[in-house]
């Protein structure tokens, strides 16, 4: 095989060792771990090349910079590869891959993030699986999208999100189908695989730092004392609601603000905090006012996704229209429409 591959190394605790604090990663020495995995440099395997981020970052770190650096790297080797791997921890990888694929425009070959639960510098690491079948699909050209292997699973990186701190299948992807099972062989899924088409070349679009902020709303929440989260100079919030997009109605704090912030040029966008589903407004009366002060519904994107697609809307200059429209779209397979 003379496929080439290459591995950006952000962090996370696939490369991390104890310290007197806890994990956290180590300079130089992830290089040193791969040498002792005699299969990366099996005949069947392709080329692949290492380039160590700086600094290495536990993925609770990674933000709007971050993502773009893994977008710069990219752009930079886009022609010398067939396709990407990704480093990073598993604590907002969904976010990461969620932001990559927006900012991956025209994107035609895999980028697959993946990490793992243990270190690798501990026996029972999960660590060296997710790199070398990561390292496979990369190769392999199938899923030319940004993507999430883990725990034998291939799933759409705006589509997945992180389901357990300790188990070795950390991800999930409750609305769209795995893009591929790994068991004896590599299984994609044809039908999985479907994307909306983007004219255009490869292009990496950069992300700008952007005010936005995520409420989820609880039983007996006091609205008043989030009132300036909604209404003080964000662009956007997003409300994870109940059930199918559902907010108190018989306590009016809250549409109130959401009333002020929408009036005050704030863009609100509703996400479900159901694990699986659909956000749809106007679905029950307790979600009718939502829907009459222009909330738009995130549907059944993760909050994950919402998060990262709102970003790279502000991030595009769009006028409000233009952007609420653009939420509802189906842009790189992250929503059902
Ligand atoms: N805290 C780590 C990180 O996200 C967890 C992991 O990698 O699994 O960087």
């Amino acid at each position: 095989m003379n496929k080439k591959v290459c591995i950006l190394y952000t962090g996370g605790t696939i490369g991390m060792v104890p310290t007197d604090r806890g994990y956290a990663p180590k300079k130089g020495y992830f290089h040193s771990l791969l040498d002792e995995i005699a299969q990366l440099r099996y005949d069947d395997m392709p080329q692949w090349d290492l380039v160590e981020f700086d600094p290495l970052l536990d993925s609770s770190d990674v933000s709007v910079d971050e993502w773009n650096a893994m977008g710069q790297a990219i752009k930079e080797r886009y022609d010398d590869y067939d396709g990407f791997v990704i480093l990073h921890g598993t604590d907002t990888m969904a976010y990461s891959a969620s932001a990559l694929s927006f900012m991956l425009e025209g994107l035609g070959k895999p980028v697959v993030f993946t990490g793992s639960q243990i270190p690798m510098c501990q026996v029972r690491s999960d660590g060296r699986d997710n790199l070398i079948n990561s390292i496979l699909i990369a190769a392999q050209g199938t899923a030319c999208e940004v993507s999430i292997f883990f725990g034998g699973k291939l799933i759409r990186g705006n589509r997945a999100t992180k389901i357990s701190a300790d188990d070795l299948i950390a991800f999930t992807s409750p609305n769209y189908p795995t893009l591929a099972e790994v068991g004896i062989d590599i299984r994609y899924s044809k039908r999985a695989l479907t994307m909306p088409v983007q004219a255009g070349e490869f292009k990496l679009r950069r992300m700008e730092h952007i005010p936005i902020a995520v409420l989820k709303l609880f039983p007996g929440m006091r609205f008043d004392l989030f009132e300036p989260l909604v209404t003080n100079d964000m662009k956007a919030v997003i409300l994870e609601a109940f059930g199918s997009g559902n907010i108190p109605s018989r306590n009016t704090a809250l549409i109130d603000s959401i009333m002020r912030a929408t009036e005050n040029g704030s863009l609100v966008a509703v996400c479900s905090q159901c694990y699986a589903g659909t956000a749809r407004l106007g679905a029950y009366a307790t979600s009718g006012e939502l829907k009459d002060f222009g909330a738009v519904s995130c549907l059944d994107m993760t909050t994950e996704a919402a998060v990262a697609k709102l970003y790279y809307l502000f991030s595009l200059g769009l006028d409000d229209a233009a952007l609420r429209r653009a939420l509802g779209t189906n842009l790189r397979g992250e929503v059902s429409v």
